[in-house]
């Protein structure tokens, strides 16, 4: 630890910073705010950079170091992490380090020793080692460029997951004056921000505030009836792909578990309650793809770096807008389509509030801070409730606005929502039930009245003799339950009492009872359609059977190599080798995510795979990109993808174009329903003229514009799909996206 190195000339002569991304990630250009990040970071001037995840936070503290041949290093809390990404940095050929707690005494010395000799580009540390006087004063000696410092929201109590020691980085400023500090986050209000800059002492930063929302990702919010069943038909939507179900508590987490592999799923549970070996065990099965489904407490996600996961459900609701951000980030983080459910009851709601507050009272926090966590609540159970666009209003929380009319991924814009028949009935038999069992009962209690359930306490109360027992015989105690906590939730029921909460009448409930109010309820669809804003062609011209074999040639290297199959390639890396089918090294170098190194190291492999499935298939090979300057395909401005837009102009059916593009058909009808909201042409190639008129006859006839009560009025023999074709053409105008762009989108 003597050594001092002195800086490289810099700026460095090859001041150039595309064609280091082109050659040691493969990637044609930057995304949006990272030349500016880098250009911040270069020029040694602070950041702040706040970016959805998946956005491409990483490149921008990972670049500069190359450019300036100076160290950079990244301050992250996330320690299991740190070894995949120095690993997935070491595979494309780039000199990177981690120092943290869980080294040997030989993995240190070696990694000090290359720190020492200037061989080191980029050093991950946990903050408590750079916080240690003896570890930042040798530091110190070594000309550091730049500071990254990853999930920075962590440094403000506005936020989430707020960790004191963060605070103390501030001593960075101190000791490392002529490094630029680049602050980095996934979710930040613009009170977070302030707090980060502040905190943190960024001198004049650069705010490079990028776009929130994710288009490549559905929003779902589903009544809660029965997690387990519901979760696994989601699941089956994705068979065979990465998956996270969150759960609230490690007992739910182990049962969830434990359902879900009885009903045949690759599963495993993750809590902090478990072993660090078994969990990490569990993250090492994951990331090697020997696991489809992790079902975890919030303590997942910390050290998982897998970047296709395809679908992301809640088994109960997240107590802020910012977790749930947080969480379902990790979907879909390679850019491709996935899904995101919320399976939400607002019983969720009253258990955070009673955990908020007694966690509360214990520590000691202040009113305001109490407020403050309530309001957060608040936010996700609006979030929650039907009616919104879900990409709209997460955008919006984060002061963003957001320019679609219809998003096309949100069970809103899709129009998924199934309204209860009779709600305003149903409602007044619950109401009267709470009435007639004197106001001092909860609702399992009532539901149990109900249904003319035979328990004890019921007998007991003389309960059983009440005009409102056994009044909805028959219907599933658990949708009774959801419909009830809707009423909570909709206002039209009050619940009181903190041990021992009970439901009471309240004005809104006396309108409903004099049948001065109507009541809308939901159940969970059935009617899924599965679509993404701008990744809906992300199939289109990708040979199925390739891309598996891709996949499993992956997974076999990466178990030969003990790395996890991410450090390999990335889905969206197989997915172009599937469809442009590359017949030589040097056109595997067009591949967006294949640079020299990987080239050289899995070129052969890579071809050996592609040539053997071509030739036994008849297909292709040396297929040109969609747009022929070889960058990413360009960004769509509505949710429509134009390859089936100009399939459909040639009239093609819908069975046609989902085979076409690899598809499945309910997605294609989704796009058929946008391009008939789009553009005038007749629906006769689809839906027979009859058919369209007795649809617009019945939508007159009810002044209604959903799809169920038509569906039924039709006699049930009109498909969903085509009825949402017709009314969506019919809707046209009043939905038309607005087509400017967002900044930094
Ligand atoms: P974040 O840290 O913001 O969540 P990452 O840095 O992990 O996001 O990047 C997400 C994915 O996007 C990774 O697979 C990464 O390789 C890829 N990526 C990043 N920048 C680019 C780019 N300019 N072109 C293509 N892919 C990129
Ligand atoms: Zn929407």
């Amino acid at each position: 630890m003597n050594a001092i190195v002195q800086p490289a000339a810099y700026p460095s002569p090859e001041h150039d910073v595309m064609s280091h991304v082109r050659r040691t990630w493969g990637f044609d250009r930057l995304r949006p705010l990272q030349a500016e990040a880098i250009d911040a970071a270069l020029a040694g001037r602070d950041a702040l950079v706040v970016m959805p995840t998946g956005g491409g936070k990483s490149l921008c503290y990972q670049v500069p170091p190359l450019v300036s041949r100076r160290m950079s290093v990244v301050v992250s809390p996330l320690i299991s992490l740190m070894k995949d990404q120095v690993d997935g940095l070491r595979a494309c050929g780039y000199p990177a380090a981690a120092l943290n707690s869980a080294l040997s005494a030989d993995e240190r010395r070696e990694t000090e020793r290359q720190i020492a000799s200037g061989q080191c580009r980029l050093l991950f540390v946990s903050p408590e080692k750079l916080l240690s006087d003896f570890f930042s004063g040798w530091l110190a000696r070594f000309p550091v460029g730049h500071f990254a410092i990853d999930e920075a929201h962590c440094v403000s109590h506005w936020g989430h997951d707020f960790r004191p020691e963060y605070r103390q980085l501030r001593m960075i400023r101190d000791r490392f004056p002529s490094a630029a500090i680049h602050a980095f986050t996934a979710t930040a209000t613009r009170r977070v921000r302030d707090d980060v800059v502040a905190q943190l002492g960024l001198r004049d930063p650069c705010m490079l505030v990028g776009c929130f929302d994710r288009p490549n990702l559905a929003y779902r919010v589903i009544p809660r009836t029965r997690a387990v069943e519901q979760a696994d038909a989601i699941l089956r939507r994705h068979a065979k792909q990465a998956s996270i179900v969150y759960c609230m508590t490690r007992k739910e987490t182990d049962a969830t578990a434990a359902e879900l592999r009885g009903l045949g799923h690759r599963v495993a549970a993750y809590h902090a309650g478990m072993s660090a070996g078994d969990r990490r065990r569990v993250q090492d099965r994951f990331a090697s793809e020997a696991l489809d489904v992790v079902v975890a407490t919030v303590a997942f996600g910390m050290g998982i770096d897998r970047s296709d996961v395809r679908c992301v459900i809640h088994a109960s609701m997240p107590k802020s807008i910012e977790h749930y951000q947080q969480e379902t980030g990790r979907a879909g983080r390679d850019g491709l389509e996935a899904e995101c459910v919320l399976l939400y009851s607002a019983a969720d709601v009253f258990r955070w509030e009673g955990l908020m507050t007694r966690s509360a009272v214990e520590a000691g926090a202040p009113d305001s801070v109490i407020q403050h966590h309530v309001a957060l609540l608040r936010h996700m159970r609006d979030y929650c409730a039907p009616g919104r666009c879900r990409h709209r209003q997460l955008s919006e929380y984060f002061d963003q606005e957001y320019p679609r009319g219809n998003c096309g991924a949100c069970d809103t814009c899709l129009a998924e929502h199934e309204e209860v028949g009779g709600a305003t009935v149903l409602a007044q038999k619950i109401l009267s039930c709470v009435c007639r069992v004197g106001e001092r009962f909860g609702v399992r209690y009532v539901v149990d009245v109900l249904r003319g359930a035979n328990t004890e306490a019921i007998r007991r109360n003389g309960h059983d003799r009440l005009s409102t027992y056994a009044l909805l015989k028959g219907e599933d105690p658990r949708e009774l339950t959801q419909v009830t906590y809707q009423l909570l939730d909709q206002g039209m029921l009050s619940r009181v009492g903190d041990d021992k909460p009970v439901v009471r009448l309240n004005e809104a409930s006396w309108r409903v009872l004099r049948g001065q109010q109507e009541v809308r309820l939901w159940r969970s669809s059935s009617n899924v359609t599965l679509a993404s804003q701008d990744a809906g062609d992300a199939w289109a011209g990708v040979d199925p059977g390739l891309f598996e074999a891709l996949r499993d040639w992956r997974r076999e290297t990466a178990v030969r190599r003990a790395v996890p199959a991410f450090v390999i390639f990335g889905d969206a890396t197989l997915r172009e080798l599937a469809r442009r089918r590359p017949s030589s090294t040097a056109s595997l170098l067009q591949i967006s995510g294949i640079g020299e190194r990987k080239q050289g190291e899995f070129g052969e492999e890579l071809l050996r795979v592609i040539d053997a499935l071509c030739r036994e298939h008849g297909l292709t090979r040396d297929v040109p990109p969609e747009n022929p300057a070889g960058g990413p395909r360009p960004r769509r401005t509505g949710p429509l993808p134009e390859v089936a837009a100009r399939l459909f102009r040639k009239g093609w059916s819908v069975a046609r174009v989902a085979e076409e593009m690899c598809r499945a058909e309910s997605t294609v009808w989704g796009y058929l329903a946008e391009f008939a909201a789009r553009e005038d042409a007749p629906l006769d190639p689809w839906i027979q003229a009859k058919t369209v008129a007795r649809i617009e006859h019945e939508a007159d006839r009810l002044g209604d514009q959903r799809l169920k009560p038509i569906h039924e009025a039709l006699g049930g023999d009109v498909s969903y799909n085509e009825i949402r074709v017709v009314l969506r053409r019919r809707d046209k105008g009043a939905h038309e996206p607005r087509r400017e762009e967002r900044p930094g989108c």
